[in-house]
């Protein structure tokens, strides 16, 4: 039995509606643990419970919604702006600021 075997069983069992709500109703627990991180009362362990299951839910929507490849396609480009928000000098764009007289 692989991952990919009880992912898609889940989602012929339930149905993908259901199991929409139910990706919903777990990042909702997420946030819920990371709020209460926040506050001083949550607990490592449930945050990572809780990712697990957000995560089990992305690899649902990644059946359903057939959109794997895109979803890394994305997930580049969003990290590469990351990285470029962090390191806004690095490459060929850099404005050069230490002799900007000439
Ligand atoms: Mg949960």
């Amino acid at each position: 039995m692989t991952n990919y075997d009880i992912i898609t069983a889940a989602i012929d069992k339930y149905g993908v509606e259901p199991q929409l709500i139910v990706a919903i109703e777990e990042l909702s627990e997420l946030q819920k643990e990371i709020t209460k991180y926040l506050r001083g009362k949550g607990s490592l362990d449930h945050i990572a419970e809780e990712m697990a299951d957000v995560r089990i839910m992305l690899s649902q929507m990644g059946f359903i919604f057939d959109n794997f490849e895109k979803v890394t396609e994305w997930e580049g480009v969003k990290l590469n702006r990351l990285w470029k928000q962090i390191h806004p000098c690095d490459g060929d764009s850099c404005p050069i600021r230490w002799n900007d007289e000439g």
